[in-house]
């Protein structure tokens, strides 16, 4: 067990505050984080009926269902090069990085779309999946019931940073959404996270409602 491992399952064995959340084995990216932007504003029925076939990045169940049966291979839907469909799980992370505004406005704001083709190769993503910064901002994000995120005892440390960085980088790509909203992230994007800091036991993005 490495010290860090130690140090985290030491500050879990002593600590009985109850409003550290406890991170578990269960744990699916971006619980706790935004869904979309489907709010109680939108009573247009034909809106909600649309919201429902396209999601924000403008990608129907449809088309990801095709991606994830391989039907329509990565090079066709993947224009930045990092993406690949070896560690993905679920349909919705079939996604590249150059589909999510969000994402591309990284890359154009500040002008590196000029030399670079994926949010994957910002500096900034480089600098926030950090393993040490990971390791400190885990204990600062809040579950949406206010509680801290901590490794549980037996619970890869790498599966605890990945569920971390996954978080992480959704807050800074989209900003804070509020409580029981979540949004998938790029396929590039776990891609790396999921090659960097592999503990196998890959759990996929799973929507807000389908979480237990
Ligand atoms: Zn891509
Ligand atoms: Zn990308």
């Amino acid at each position: 067990m490495s010290s860090t491992e130690s140090d985290i399952s030491a500050s879990i064995s002593d600590s009985s505050d109850s409003s550290e959340y406890v991170f578990g084995s269960r744990y699916l990216p971006y619980e706790g984080e935004p869904l979309a932007a489907v709010g109680d504003d939108i009573t247009d029925e034909f809106c909600k009926e649309a919201t429902k076939e396209a999601d924000l990045d403008g990608l129907t169940p449809a088309i990801l269902e095709s991606r994830y049966d391989r039907k329509n291979k990565v090079d066709s839907w993947c224009k930045c090069g990092k993406c690949s469909d070896q560690n993905l799980v679920g349909a919705l992370e079939f996604r590249c990085c150059h589909e999510i505004t969000e994402a591309i406005g990284k890359l154009t704001f500040d002008g590196s779309i000029e030399k670079i083709s994926c949010v994957t190769l910002h500096e900034d993503f480089n600098a926030l999946t950090n393993e040490t910064v990971l390791s400190q901002v885990g204990p600062l994000l809040r579950d949406r019931k206010g509680k801290s995120y901590r490794c549980r005892s037996g619970t890869p440390y790498k599966e605890y940073i990945r569920a971390v960085a996954y978080r992480w980088l959704a807050r800074w790509l989209f900003g804070y959404m509020g409580p029981e909203n979540t949004r998938p992230l790029p396929a590039c994007i776990y891609e790396n996270i999921r090659v960097r800091y592999n503990a196998g036991g890959q759990t996929g993005y799973v929507n807000a409602e389908e979480r237990s």
